[in-house]
């Protein structure tokens, strides 16, 4: 059998390897770091699997958190940093905390004790070789990451075009539907302007009197702002400036930019006229989550929440992402991915982890176990296909190939995002108990989330039973 090849050791190449090679296919992982003169910005050893960053996988309730349905669902499909991350945990309350060299070190020997795989400490510092009858460079899997080398990404530019690969998010907050308060808040279209799809209610309308202006531009203003590292020291775009750096211009900027209350009537109080106006646009095709127009921003998440609920119609916000302005390396995936994550314009290049417009370590990893499946599948002579929407993996699937819109004149508002109840399709919880009692919101809200979670859970179970591959 020819070998798949994976470029990058981090957390996706890790997790695709070990699938690929528990499905009896062998596996070649090319990973820089171990190359003298060869690093990342981030990266301080040669571990595989090494964590930039915090130690935390976060929350571990799979029940009632999506980020745990996720790690439950990896551990369903036997995942190497699932299994090397509980083998080296430490005391995090909820969350799932590990110790991040012994981590490292166990994904690391657990890779290099395996009879399929082989480990290449090598760049690969351009297009993959070409492939030939015998050398398997016709089914690659490409995880490099957020950082991924200066001679790979300008490869992949050049062959998927300059609007097709961003260096770095400018995130706005996104919110979900449910939480905005709709006896504050009201659909409009600036002018009544009918969007694409003829939605002339397109965005949803958050009013400000003089005075809610004034304090929440002293509290934008005085919020602690986190720092950029060095390395992350790029200019900004001007249509990308954060929120809070656009009120340091002057008191009045963001009236004239943003939060301008023109073209739109608050039908509550129509003789009135606002004096700001927060906007907020659907962010996916479900309509379960909103971003807020122009709020990227580098207010500290811990203070971000606490500003943003300032906002007549959010003060019960809850968020599905906060705001950030980072260096990423990321596809434009919607544009250039199929649904087996494979590179239109190039089939046998696959993508995997945060490159392709996932975010976080547990996400990454996700990604990479998913190829690493979908391309032994492919080498077998057996094709698979990804889990069902309802599944969070299968969600992460949807958001980074096709769940997103597209903001005016077509152009891709993709930006990366963690794994949330609001990227799988919502389903009800009862509103009252088997007595005809009314449960209470929050009681319904954990219901839902249970709910959606056993349903995810079993939709996986049945795709990983239904799978060519064996399980073990
Ligand atoms: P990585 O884990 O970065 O792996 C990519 C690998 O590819 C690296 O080992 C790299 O050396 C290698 N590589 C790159 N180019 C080449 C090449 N041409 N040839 C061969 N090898 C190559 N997420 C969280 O959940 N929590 C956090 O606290 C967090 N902090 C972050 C901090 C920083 C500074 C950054 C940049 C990201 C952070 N993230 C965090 C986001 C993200 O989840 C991690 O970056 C995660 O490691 C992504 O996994 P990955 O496998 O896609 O990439």
């Amino acid at each position: 059998l020819k070998p798949i090849h994976v470029v990058g050791g981090g957390l996706a190449g890790s997790e695709a390897a070990w699938q690929i090679a528990s499905a009896g296919v062998p596996v070649i992982l090319h990973e820089m770091r171990g190359v003298p003169g060869v690093k990342t910005d981030a990266h301080h050893t040669d571990g595989l699997a090494e964590l930039v960053c915090s130690n935390s996988f976060r929350s571990d309730d799979w029940e009632h958190n999506a980020v745990g349905l996720l790690h439950a669902e990896m551990r369903a499909l036997d995942s190497i940093i699932m299994s090397c991350g509980d083998a080296h945990q430490v005391p995090a309350g909820g969350a799932l905390a590990v110790d991040r060299d012994g981590f490292s070190q166990a994904v690391t020997a657990k890779l290099e004790a395996h009879p399929m795989v082989t480990i290449v400490r090598e760049e690969i510092a351009g297009l993959p070789p070409e492939a030939d009858e015998t050398n398997g460079w016709d089914n690659v899997i490409v995880a490099t990451g957020p950082l991924t080398s200066p001679a790979l990404a300008a490869a992949i530019l050049e062959l998927t075009g300059e609007d097709a690969l961003s260096f770095f998010d400018a995130i706005a907050p996104i919110v979900h539907a449910d939480s905005i308060d709709f006896d504050i808040a009201w659909r409009q279209s600036r002018y009544d302007k009918e969007g694409p799809g003829g939605d002339a209610a397109a965005y949803v309308n958050c009013p400000m009197d003089k005075a809610q202006y004034e304090a929440f531009i002293d509290a934008l203003l005085s919020g602690p702002k986190a720092e950029f590292k060095e390395w992350e020291n790029v200019p900004y775009f001007d249509g990308c400036l954060p929120i809070e750096v656009m009120a340091e211009r002057g008191r009045e900027t963001l009236r004239h930019g943003p939060m301008k209350p023109v073209g739109l009537t608050n039908p509550r109080d129509p003789q009135v006229k606002s004096y700001a106006i927060v906007q907020l646009r659907q962010d996916n095709a479900l309509g379960t989550l909103f971003n807020m127009v122009g709020f990227q921003t580098k207010l500290k998440h811990g203070a971000q929440a606490e500003v943003f609920r300032m906002i007549p119609g959010l003060q019960d916000a809850q968020f599905a992402r906060l705001g950030g302005l980072h260096r990423n390396t990321f596809l434009n995936s919607p544009k250039l991915l199929d649904r087996q994550l494979r590179l239109k314009a190039m089939p046998r290049l696959r993508f995997a982890g945060q490159v392709t417009g996932v975010e976080g370590y547990v996400e990454s990893a996700a990604m990479g176990l998913l190829t690493g499946r979908l391309a032994a599948a492919e080498r077998l002579g057996r094709p698979l296909e990804a889990p069902p929407v309802h599944t969070a993996m299968g969600a992460l699937v949807e958001h980074i190939t096709g769940g997103h819109l597209d903001g005016p004149g077509g152009i891709s508002r993709f930006q990366p995002m963690n794994i949330n109840y609001g990227l799988l399709p919502p389903l009800e919880a009862p509103k009252v108990d088997e007595a005809g009692v009314k449960i209470p919101m929050k009681e319904r809200g954990r219901a839902k989330k249970r709910l959606m979670s056993m349903r995810a859970l079993e939709a996986l179970k049945a795709w990983r039973d239904a799978s060519p591959l064996p399980h073990r």
